[in-house]
């Protein structure tokens, strides 16, 4: 999978190890503290270090795999039936975030082959259809402007859930793809309206590096692509392979880089991730963050605020978090749609907007990401829309100045918020208010029946103003 023939660059020192990964602080704040399993506590950090050593020493067998975890023999008989059709491959850097004695660890759950995988249900082998949209053998063309290219079969870590599982998991998948490089760069160079490349696989960092500079070099040349997209898992699952200053190098001479990457639990966010985040972002490559929504992995809104606000610590973007895809084997990873809504509720507004990705169902057929979020918009006439915030705020937003047109009705609730008798109703209990009138800023809201307080009459030192109109106006209140 990796060339064996690159110069070794020198190595960075590691950080001191915890001798025992279990009891140290598994699930501290990200990046936490560096961990060992206790297996390779005696390797010398110069070769713990190297990502070739990481390589060579990658788990790539359940007979490896059961004297390291606990399993039953009837999974141990199922996972080695699997181990026929799928590839298996978990560098020890990222084994030794597993916690042994937790059958349903989050990574251990994404890393690890289970009897799951042998059942079937609503699952595709290519539930995207990116080989349909396919001009070229290895080139998805299926947006206006980009494409996506498909480099490599072999990644660092196989993820259970890949959605191009045929590809990559799948033995003797996509083994000869390399053979239709020329004529993928071709097709990019004669369609003018590409200004976007995914470079993706599999792992487009596991290339030799002279492959990578083939694809880095030609895409830089062609004036029309202005961005080259990597996607890569190399810094959740091996970043010491970005440790190397020749990779470094080469991404930041192609100057179009932008890095997506693909972290999907806090443990992820390890000292040794957030290094080569730190080195990516220092040589001008911006880093957006795939996730993708898996039962038992990230699926509960604490685990997921962990995560984002871990990357925002590290400097990676939140970017996408996607609904698992129905890829064969992959069922057991599902979740409902609902369950991605009620994530999405608990972020926004909860936490800083520039960490909340964007929730995308990738859409059978080939109809690409259709983004999903839940509603604001309560209601809406002529005049104005009936907008829901966070805190449960309901409030009437007049985007255009003009004279109403609704003939007024006597009413309440959101049909008075439409018909321009208040301007919002407030739910009870609201911190925000309570800090308000602490400032002492305003007066007590009357409560409303139910569980919304109707704003007062705006008044002259109040705080809760009437609503700004496009012109500077405000809008008519009470
Ligand atoms: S790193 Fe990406 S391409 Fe490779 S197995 Fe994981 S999800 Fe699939």
């Amino acid at each position: 999978m990796f060339p064996n023939s690159e110069a070794t660059a020198p190595l960075p020192p590691s950080r001191t190890t915890s001798p025992d990964p279990v009891s140290c602080g598994l699930d501290d704040e990200p990046p936490s503290t560096p961990r060992r399993h206790p297996i390779w506590k005696d390797v010398p950090d110069h070769q713990w270090d190297d990502w070739k050593w990481q390589q060579t020493n990658s788990i790539r067998s359940v007979r490896q795999l059961r004297g390291l975890l606990p399993f039953t023999r009837d999974e141990l008989e199922a996972i080695g039936k699997l181990e026929a059709d799928y590839k298996l491959a978990i560098p020890p850097y990222y084994f030794s975030l597993i916690n042994p004695d937790d059958p349903d660890d989050p990574i251990r759950l994404q890393s690890v082959p289970s009897p799951l995988e042998a059942e079937g249900g609503f699952e595709l082998d290519d539930p995207l259809e990116e080989d349909k949209d396919s001009p070229v053998n290895g080139l998805t063309h299926r947006y206006p402007d980009r494409v996506l290219m498909l480099t490599t079969p072999n990644c660092t870590m196989y993820c259970r859930y890949c959605t191009r599982k045929r590809a990559t998991l799948t033995r003797g998948g996509w083994e000869g793809i390399s053979k239709d490089d020329e004529r993928m760069i071709e097709y990019i160079r004669r369609h003018p309206e590409i200004k976007d490349v995914v470079v993706s696989g599999g792992d487009p960092l596991t290339l030799p590096i002279p492959k990578l500079r083939y694809y880095l070099e030609n895409l830089k040349a062609i004036p029309h692509v202005d961005v080259i997209r990597i996607g890569t898992r190399v810094p959740v699952t091996l970043p010491q392979r970005l440790y190397d200053e020749e990779l470094l190098s080469l991404l930041e001479s192609a100057e179009k880089v932008y890095i997506q990457t693909h972290f999907n639990h806090p443990r992820e966010i390890t000292p040794e991730a957030a290094r080569v985040c730190r080195s990516l972002l220092r040589r001008g490559m911006m880093i957006n963050n795939h996730s993708v929504l898996l039962k038992g992995v990230n699926d509960s809104l604490q685990t997921m605020r962990n995560l984002l606000r871990g990357l925002l610590r590290i400097k990676v973007r939140p970017y996408y978090l996607f609904h698992c895809d129905p890829v064969t084997g992959a069922g057991h990873f599902r979740t409902s749609v609902w369950k991605g809504l009620e994530i999405m509720e608990g972020l926004r507004g909860h936490m800083s907007g520039i960490g909340i990705p964007t929730y995308v169902v990738d859409s059978p057929h080939g109809g690409g990401k259709i983004p999903l979020m839940p509603n604001y918009m309560v209601s809406m006439s002529d005049d104005a829309v009936i907008l829901r915030n966070y805190e449960g705020m309901l409030v009437r937003y007049q985007a255009e100045d003009k004279p109403g047109t609704i003939t007024r009705t006597p009413t309440r609730g959101v049909s008075g918020l439409i018909q321009g008798d208040k301007t919002s109703l407030m739910p009870e209990g609201n911190e925000r208010m309570a800090r308000r009138r602490k400032l002492q800023l305003i007066d007590d809201a009357p409560a409303g029946c139910g569980s919304h307080a109707e704003t007062p009459e705006p008044r002259r030192g109040s705080a809760i103003l009437p609503l700004p109109l496009m012109n500077g106006q405000h809008a008519a209140n009470g």
